[in-house]
């Protein structure tokens, strides 16, 4: 009778062991995400991802944000970033890449763009020509050039047990806020768990994600399109029906506050909460709160 009663707690123990042993494979296999916040009176976006020892930056904010980057590079990734996403040449997202290219020993393995002719830029949006030069001047210079790629609608890069998948490309027929909506969407699946980031894409370029990627754009974790409002429409947010959003909005984006109080502003930044409260997400985690890590297994 004693054995038996040993034999049962022994299966138990060993039960136990393997079960803690499982998930602590699955949560060594996870990835860490870090929203980096803003430095500056704008916005801004920036992501820095690890998987094991490769460190991963999608955009990193404006030429301000690039301190709060460079010092989050050298302490989880060591100096080096292995792969860089660059949704859009807009200087929220690109000034900070172009600062540690120009100026740091920052080892960067390879840059992902989706980018227009430098023509389509001047056409559409003359007016912020100057920083698309200076993006494109950098990703031509001899320290970089022969890193970038320029990635491909259905792409897949595989880092590590994180898989990429590029959902949205430049779309040059889109001429309404045309450089947002040509930004690089990219969806990550990491074990059983799905992110996906929409960059600045807007109205537009939503309706389009929705059309031809309807089937693959349910995700548990999304990043917010154009700083929380003004992206894509709530019918798109639908069908993403995420549990967790990760919002690139500074303080006064997210109140809808010029100065003069809350909502007193003409961003769209409440209107699109109230769709996320109403799809029942779990959680927000929003730039203005400084940095935040999450680990995602
Ligand atoms: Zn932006």
């Amino acid at each position: 009778m004693k054995k038996k009663i040993l034999k049962g707690s022994s299966v138990i123990v060993i039960l136990f062991v393997i079960i803690c042993g499982l998930i602590f494979l699955k949560y060594a296999n996870g990835i860490t995400l870090i929203q980096l916040h803003d430095n500056s009176t704008r916005q801004m976006m920036g992501y820095l991802i690890t998987s094991k020892d490769e460190t991963i930056v999608i955009d990193g904010g404006l030429k301000e944000d690039a301190q709060n980057l460079i010092d989050n590079i050298n302490r989880i990734g060591g100096g080096k970033v292995d792969y860089w996403f660059i949704t859009h040449p807009h200087m929220d997202h690109a000034q900070a890449f172009i600062e540690i290219v120009q100026n740091t020993n920052i080892e960067i393995g390879k840059v992902y763009v989706t980018l227009n002719e430098m023509d389509w830029y001047r056409q559409y949006e003359s007016e912020r020509i100057e920083e698309i030069e200076n993006f494109f001047n950098t990703i031509q210079s001899e320290k970089i050039k022969s890193k970038v790629e320029e990635v491909q609608l259905g792409q897949i890069i595989e880092i590590n047990n994180l898989k990429c998948e590029i959902l949205g490309v430049k779309n040059p027929e889109i001429t309404t806020n045309a450089i947002n909506n040509s930004s690089m969407v990219i969806k990550m699946d990491i074990n059983d768990k799905t992110l996906l980031f929409l960059a600045d894409t807007g109205k537009e370029s939503g309706e389009k994600l929705l059309e031809a990627q309807k089937d693959k754009l349910k995700a548990d974790i999304v990043q917010m399109a154009h700083h929380g409002q003004n992206g894509v429409d709530e019918n798109v947010y639908k069908v993403i029906s995420p549990e967790i959003c990760l919002w690139p909005t500074p303080e006064w984006l997210w109140n809808n506050d010029p100065g003069t109080g809350y909502n007193t502003g003409t961003w769209k930044t409440l209107e699109t909460r109230a769709w996320m409260e109403a799809i029942g997400v779990k959680e927000n985690y929003v730039e203005k709160d400084g940095d935040i890590t999450l680990r995602i297994w």
